[in-house]
């Protein structure tokens, strides 16, 4: 059973989205907000502008409650028709999910696409188009193969020191590009059991010291069951850092609230690493959730896929690395997009991968350079790129050449 006819069974006997706005052209423009918007207001004048449009009767106390703004996630074409004129590619793709991923989005990440045109980054990390039909031989549902890394449910164990654990299937939007796209979005949530034998295979394992928590997103879970997954995994000696893997703070912002960062301040340490794509998914309201977690003592880092025209180019990039800094996130991995069925129309080339961190590195602060990485089809790991920056090794000296082009020379001797 999927999200979709759970969640929208849920949303019926809410008064919400009124108003249609299928008519008008979408607009063309890229940019939301301006790079040195500060935010000095919890609600954006975008999302303020699109909650009366959308939902009159919502107050800005609902509109800021993170409960709410998942029980009114958009989830059915009719909703989304309601607020945005949409494609022929769009319509076909949205009428032929059915036991895929579904579609979500919150009533805030609609705030930033409902006028967009069709290309728009923001919208096209959302709202499926046709080509996602498209399979090609070098696809598949689990390119990763984490089912053959996990010892027992929820738990992926494929590097030597640190488990993945995934402790739901939920996210609050659902990416096009999603490695997990073949389980997320589904509600067979972990049951009691699960999670005890997840507990008991960490304990189990004294090398476990890094345990990533994800999903599904694992911040649309409540306060109450994060605290049990994270005092459970706390009280085992030997893990000596959490992570936890979250797309919350750009599409959900709402969410990190202080009653939140009061769980999560016991388990330190614990590391947020996030997923942006976009420079204008930088909002006021994500700067406000970064620097209420950056100043709770979470170290920030930030995960990007590779995504032909979203952001497969340099200057794109460079400028999401710098307002991610600028909010204390650090860049961290830039990932070639997996090999999901219906990806093609996401997937670069890795040379373009390599053409953007050479465009990177010397050109701006090392801080504000990610790692490429391409995700070995098969479970073989995360495998860095670099562009050609040795041109001899010998026993000798080794040939360098710099950002610029110079050459130079380190004795080995
Ligand atoms: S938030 Fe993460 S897990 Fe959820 S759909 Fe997006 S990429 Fe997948």
């Amino acid at each position: 059973m999927n999200a979709n006819k759970n969640e929208a069974t849920a949303l019926r006997g809410e008064s919400r989205l009124v108003g249609c706005s299928s008519d008008e052209e979408p607009g063309a423009e890229t940019m939301i907000f301006s790079q040195n918007e500060i935010p000095t207001q919890s609600v954006s004048n975008r999302s303020t502008d699109f909650r009366k449009r959308f939902f009159p009767l919502t107050t800005i106390d609902s509109w800021n409650d993170w409960k709410w703004q998942l029980r009114n996630s958009i989830t059915t074409i009719d909703e989304l028709k309601k607020i945005m004129k949409l494609s022929e590619k769009e319509i076909m793709a949205i009428n032929n999910l059915k036991g895929r991923l579904p579609l979500r989005v919150t009533p805030f990440f609609a705030s930033l696409i409902y006028n967009t045109g069709f290309s728009h980054p923001l919208r096209r990390n959302v709202i499926p188009v046709v080509e996602e039909l498209l399979h090609t031989a070098s696809e598949q549902a689990d390119p990763l193969h984490e089912k053959s890394f996990s010892p027992v449910k929820g738990i992926v164990h494929r590097y030597p020191d640190r488990v993945l654990f995934t402790v739901t299937r939920v996210c609050s939007n659902y990416c096009r590009y999603c490695t997990r796209s073949h389980s997320v979005g589904r509600l067979d949530r972990p049951g009691k059991q699960d999670f005890e034998k997840a507990f008991s295979y960490i304990a189990a394992h004294r090398e476990i010291r890094d345990v990533l928590i994800s999903g599904g997103d694992p911040l649309t879970l409540t306060d109450e069951a994060l605290d049990y997954i994270l005092f459970h995994i706390r009280q085992i000696e030997h893990v000596e850092i959490i992570r936890i893997g979250t797309r919350v703070p750009v599409v959900l912002p709402q969410r990190i609230t202080d009653k939140l960062l009061s769980v999560l301040r016991k388990y330190h340490p614990l590391f947020i690493s996030l997923h942006f794509s976009h420079p204008a998914e930088i909002t006021p309201e994500c700067i406000k959730a970064c620097t209420m977690l950056a100043d709770n003592g979470f170290p920030l880092g930030s995960q990007t896929v590779l995504l032909k025209g979203i952001n497969d180019n340099i200057t794109v990039m460079k400028e999401l690395m710098h307002k991610l800094l600028k909010i204390r996130v650090r860049p961290y991995y830039l990932y070639q997009c997996d090999l999901i069925p219906g990806s093609g129309h996401f997937r670069t080339t890795v040379r373009k991968g390599i053409e953007i961190i050479k465009g990177l590195r010397g050109f701006t602060s090392g801080y504000a350079v990610p790692t490429y990485v391409v995700d070995a089809p098969g479970g073989g790991g995360k495998i860095p790129l670099l562009p050609d920056y040795v041109l001899e090794h010998n026993s000798e000296k080794i040939v360098l050449r710099n950002y610029k082009g110079v050459l130079c020379e380190y004795p080995e001797k």
